[in-house]
């Protein structure tokens, strides 16, 4: 049980702060220290005053002695011979009487009357008073009375009082002093240890490693630690900002890569479709099936290829040129571009002026992805819906494409804008045509300007829809923006 106690007492003090664990101990040997050499000082200092006290009632009764004479006389009563005893002893607050061998007292200071028990040579205790006894001497040497000179001690045990409230008081300053002494010193030691922790606390939250640590002021450990820390650190710093390059390089390679491949694969596509209007024009053949394939898994590719390139510039964080547009003609010239992929479906486009600043390629590709999606998942006789707005009130621009068809689950909602992600719905239509990347490139356009997506379902068509947000421009046209920073290039 003991054991036990101490233990966990022992645990709790280590969970201290080392501050207080520092103090603690300075103070308690402090106190131990000031606390013996406390006591031994007092005991001696109060044995020393008794011994002076007792001394100097001793000398007060011999002198008394020495001036004190007891003549025995036959059949009449003895004659004392000595000083006026109130003269002697009242001013210092002290009594004296002389009394016979025999306990008869002879003479005694006037109105000090007590108990003073039987002479006997030496110095004690009665009551508050110390007496002290002498024997005085007849003419042949034998004891025929005693002096007693008695004095309060009262004073002296006053005088050992402060001297012990002054000890003690000593005791507790010293080590009030050395907690405060402690505490002060610990802090200081402990402050470059509270700067590192901060600092710590603020590389943590803001990610920054070029974060320097606070110099160090003395050559001690901590000093060391903040040292190993600093060159831990920069080490992390260097190793990020390899490999931050090493993948910066590889997004731009990939960037670079799809821009390349876009010339050959347009160029193939090209020859294909050639070749399939020369094919379509001989009738149905194998030929024309597999060519048909072809320039589709092309055209596929094709899409693969623009997404990749702009999801990658996105990734690599290169800005486009901008300019001052207008979304609504956008929609209009994408609408008129897709007209031939329609079929049978029906599209209505609503556009009023959406003025923004924008990058004209980029959200060309974007609209043209919402549409070709409406295509490609909805019906052949399905209803498409295109409309641009402004917003004066929030400062916004819109557009919106909704369809008939079966729309996106609403789980799926916030999934569609993943890369690779590819839901259902288009593989009955059109098996290999998905590449799962188109709305992931959308969502990188979109957001390069500033802007939000969503998707929704359409109140209007019952399919789905998808709401594009982005800032308006300001009514001041500004100026169209050419300056291209480095890895900008025009599409
Ligand atoms: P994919 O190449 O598969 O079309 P997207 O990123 O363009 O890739 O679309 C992701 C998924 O979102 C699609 O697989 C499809 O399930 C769903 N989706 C996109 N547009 C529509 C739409 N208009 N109607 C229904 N589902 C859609």
């Amino acid at each position: 049980m003991v054991p036990a106690a101490i233990s966990s007492s022992k645990r709790r003090f280590q969970r201290l702060p080392v501050r207080w664990r520092l103090t603690a101990v300075s103070a308690s040997l402090t106190f131990a220290i000031l606390l013996i050499f406390g006591m031994v000082v007092g005991q001696l200092a109060t044995q020393r005053i008794r011994d002076d006290f007792n001394r100097d009632l001793e000398n007060s009764a011999s002198r008394l002695v020495a001036r004190t004479r007891i003549v025995e006389r036959p059949f009449s009563e003895p004659q004392v011979f000595s000083p006026d005893l109130a003269d002697v002893s009242l001013p210092n607050g002290a009594t004296a009487r002389v009394v016979r061998i025999d306990g008869q007292v002879l003479d005694e200071a006037p109105e000090r009357h007590f108990h003073w028990g039987a002479p006997s040579s030496g110095v004690f205790s009665i009551g508050s008073l110390t007496v002290a006894t002498q024997p005085i001497l007849g003419p042949d040497s034998s004891v025929v009375g005693y002096v007693q000179y008695a004095r309060s001690d009262e004073r002296v045990s006053e005088t050992i009082t402060k001297l012990w409230i002054l000890i003690i008081g000593g005791i507790l300053g010293g080590t009030a002093l050395a907690i405060l002494g402690g505490l002060a010193l610990a802090n200081r030691a402990m402050r470059p240890i509270a700067a590192l922790t901060s600092t710590a606390r603020e590389i943590t939250a803001t990610r920054d490693l070029s974060q320097r640590l606070p110099p160090p002021v003395a050559e001690d450990e901590v000093a060391e630690l903040t040292q190993t820390l600093q060159e831990m650190l920069t080490a992390l710093e260097a190793s990020q900002a390899e490999r931050e390059a090493a993948m910066q390089k590889q997004r731009e390679f990939v960037a670079d890569a799809s821009h390349e491949l876009r010339t050959p694969l347009t160029s193939i596509l090209a020859n294909l479709e050639l070749l399939e209007a020369q094919f379509a024009n001989l009738g149905e053949s194998e030929e024309h099936e597999i060519v048909t394939s072809a320039v589709r898994s092309s055209k596929r590719m094709s899409r693969l290829v623009a997404a990749l390139l702009v999801l990658a510039r996105s990734d690599a964080g290169q800005r486009r040129p901008t300019a001052d547009l207008d979304l609504a003609a956008i929609a209009d010239n994408t609408a008129r571009e897709i007209a031939p992929n329609l079929g049978q479906r029906k599209l209505d486009v609503r556009s009023d002026a959406a003025p923004m600043i924008g990058n004209q390629d980029d959200l060309h590709r974007a609209v043209l992805n919402l549409l070709d999606n409406a295509i490609r998942y909805s019906p052949p006789d399905a209803r498409i819906l295109m409309r641009t707005a402004r917003d004066d009130k929030s400062g916004s621009v819109t557009l919106e494409v909704a369809d008939s068809g079966p729309g996106i689950p609403v789980a799926m909602r916030a999934k569609v804008f993943e890369r690779f992600v590819r839901g259902v719905g288009g593989s009955d239509t059109n098996p290999t045509d998905g590449t799962g990347l188109g709305l992931a490139m959308v969502q990188a356009i979109v957001e390069s300007h500033g802007g939000t997506v969503a998707a929704e379902s359409s109140k209007e068509l019952g399919g789905a829809k998808f709401l594009l947000t982005f800032p308006q421009r300001k009514a001041a046209p500004s100026k169209a923006q050419p300056e291209a920073p480095s890895g900008i290039e025009p599409a």
